[in-house]
């Protein structure tokens, strides 16, 4: 293991060359081309196998031990944000309303840079890695579900993966077993009203009244019919309707998310919100239009590789905590690979901690501590193997004892 070590050390200048320049070249969500042209072209030079174009637009590199073995799949996000950078860096974004603003080039930097020294190891390595590069994280559908039908999980035993975290300080590694992030679902509604006079509200249905009081309402889903022991929330994102101040609204426009854990919870949810609309229109004969949309579900961790994973951890020097985190409410589409495959997710901290404000992902001004990146590649680079290196029989064993 300390072979792989030593090699992440002396290639983090080049972890952190990669991700400068990924950061000041973003692509948009189902956009990407130089990215992935850009990640088959490191892996080719590597020697890899790599098979382009995987669900769309992700890239799937593979490398081949000496020794057979099993299966172990690594993967990494690499799509940005439609976000205008506002940090005051050298590496700043070069493309206009578009930013690497959730750390996804340092997902890609780090499985890069982790390949090409997991390559200088490839005569002790017993079975295949396999490099998944996907497109697409940021919008669903999202590119994990297309790289599984076309195949990216083929052959594959376990796993693994991380999201760089701004918020967990630096040397922490925040994980658990079992839900660790939330389905993730959207809706809109349309109200349509009878718009009118504003000195004239009897001949009017307003749809501005009819909003308010379904906004108002919606707020005793979670608190009154969701089971409080099942997380949940219901957030309100838009309510449009504009009209010149002495016009009552024709129509109005709702938007929404909804987070939760629970399948059952999640259809509870979508069936109390259509019920919450359709009273509050009946009130005074007004109609709608409601549409749900099922957005990632909740990605669960499976119990035995985030127990091997955690025991992998504490190996790694830089890493001073692992942290038996709380679900995020946050929605990741890694949820799809560990319905397909055993395997683990984990945050990676990333906060600075002599920095005077940190900013949340997805804002203008984030940034991450590029020091994670070797503490991600050594903690992704030691499960890696020491999964492959596990004996065959160790689980037939213990079984029988
Ligand atoms: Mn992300």
């Amino acid at each position: 293991m300390e072979k792989l070590f030593c090699l992440l050390e002396e290639y983090e200048n080049e972890m952190i060359t990669i991700r400068r320049y990924l950061h000041e070249n973003p692509e948009l969500s189902y956009h990407e081309v130089h990215t992935p042209k850009y990640i088959a072209e490191y892996h080719e030079a590597l020697g890899h196998e790599v098979r382009t174009a995987v669900g769309g637009r992700g890239v799937v590199a593979t490398l081949r031990g000496k020794k057979p073995g099993k299966t172990v799949a690594l993967r990494a996000d690499f799509d940005a944000l439609a976000i205008q950078e506002e940090n005051d860096i050298p590496y700043k974004s070069k493309v206009d309303g578009v930013m690497h603003a959730c750390g996804h080039d340092g997902h890609t930097a780090t499985l890069l840079v982790l390949a090409k020294a997991l390559n200088k190891l490839q005569d002790d390595i017993c079975g295949n890695i396999v490099f998944i590069h996907q497109f697409a994280e940021e919008l669903a559908p999202g590119g994990a579900i297309a790289m599984i039908e076309d195949g990216c999980l083929e052959g594959v035993d376990v796993i693994f993966g991380t999201h760089l975290w701004a918020p967990e300080p630096l040397g922490n590694i925040m994980i658990k077993s079992g839900p660790i992030m939330a389905a993730a679902d959207g809706f809109d509604i349309l109200i349509q009203g009878k718009g009118g006079h504003g000195s004239e509200p009897h001949q009017t249905k307003d749809a501005i009244m009819i909003g308010a009081q379904f906004i108002t309402n919606v707020q005793q889903i979670v608190s009154r019919r969701v089971n409080p022991l099942h997380p949940a929330v219901v957030s309100i994102g838009s309510f449009e309707a504009k009209n010149p101040f002495n016009v009552i609204a024709d129509n109005a426009k709702i938007t929404g998310t909804v987070r939760t854990f629970q399948e059952e919870t999640r259809d509870l949810i979508e069936k109390e919100l259509e019920q919450v609309i359709q009273s509050s229109c009946q009130m005074v004969g007004a109609t709608y239009q409601y549409r749900y949309k099922r957005g990632y579900p909740a990605a669960v961790n499976h119990e035995e590789e985030t127990d091997f994973l955690i025991r992998n951890a504490q190996n790694v020097k830089e890493v001073q905590k692992v942290r038996i985190c709380e679900p995020l409410m946050i929605g990741e589409d890694f949820a799809y690979y560990l319905q397909h495959v055993k395997g683990t997710f984990f945050l990676t901290g990333a906060m600075n901690p002599d920095w005077d404000e940190v900013y949340p992902h997805h804002h203008p001004r984030f940034n991450i501590d590029e020091r994670s990146l070797l503490i991600a590649a050594k903690t992704l680079g030691i499960a890696a193997i020491e999964f492959l290196n596990q004996p065959a029989e160790l689980k037939i064993e213990q079984v029988k004892s």
